[in-house]
């Protein structure tokens, strides 16, 4: 057997324990599991974590035998856990964030409401970028945890985003089949139709948008006293 091989594995899994799981991809990499991987390697630093900020690159430092460094703020700042909020009114359910999401911490179903599992979301933000209508909302974490918890949060987050991982294989498997099954004009015309339900859903939230925009102007009118 490769001994390097089992050292390394062994490593990876060491230095993936300290990291937080928040799978960002901030420190340039798909996730934790990748950047363990590249630090093992020797091919990434140990400060390229926000999430983790002083507390993990200390951990890493210790591990790893290097001095520890501050937080390379080319990859982002250190600051509280946040988690996301959907605001169910504007919601298409276009299911766009739940494809985005790397710990499955989103429910919904195509054309219904969405909303977020706020015990597994990890604050990653990864789902803000994709909405169409704007409405995801990064909101302060419930409450601050202790480290225990904290890493039994991340020991979670690693597990999910296994599980995200696989279902992602299976339904690319899926798809590939589907795809040499159906014709490239059935296919096309399906991708057309779902672009075209996504749009007018668009404009229907921008209308509500508009339109709460208006009230809440309306009222701000009422509540001041009149000039
Ligand atoms: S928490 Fe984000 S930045 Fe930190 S290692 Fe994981 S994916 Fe990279
Ligand atoms: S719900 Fe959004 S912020 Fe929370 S883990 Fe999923 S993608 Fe990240
Ligand atoms: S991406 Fe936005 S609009 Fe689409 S399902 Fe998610 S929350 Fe709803």
């Amino acid at each position: 057997m490769d001994t390097n091989f089992v050292y390394n594995a062994t490593l990876i899994d060491r230095i993936d324990a300290i990291l937080p799981q928040t799978q960002c991809r901030q420190c340039s990499f798909q996730g934790c599991r990748p950047y363990a991987q590249a630090m093992a390697k020797g091919e990434a630093d140990i400060n390229q974590c926000p999430p983790g900020g002083e507390q993990v690159i200390l951990e890493l430092a210790r591990l790893l035998g290097q001095e520890p460094k501050p937080l390379n703020e080319a990859y982002g700042r250190h600051g509280p856990k946040t988690v996301v909020v959907i605001d169910e009114l504007l919601c298409i359910g276009c299911t766009l964030c739940i494809q985005a999401c790397p710990v499955d911490a989103i429910l919904g179903a195509a054309k219904l409401m969405h909303t977020v599992i706020t015990e597994e979301c990890t604050g990653c933000n990864l789902c803000l970028a994709p909405c169409p209508v704007d409405c995801i909302h990064s909101i302060p974490a419930p409450q601050p945890l202790d480290t225990t918890l904290a890493k039994q949060k991340s020991a979670i987050a690693r597990e999910r985003h296994r599980w995200h991982l696989t279902r992602l294989e299976i339904r690319k498997k899926h798809e590939t089949e589907r795809k040499q099954q159906a014709s490239p004009q059935k296919t096309t015309a399906t991708a057309n139709s779902r672009k075209a339900a996504i749009a007018a859903a668009v404009q229907r939230v921008q209308a509500k948008k508009i339109a709460r925009a208006a009230l809440a102007a309306q009222n701000a009118q009422k509540k001041s006293p009149a000039e």
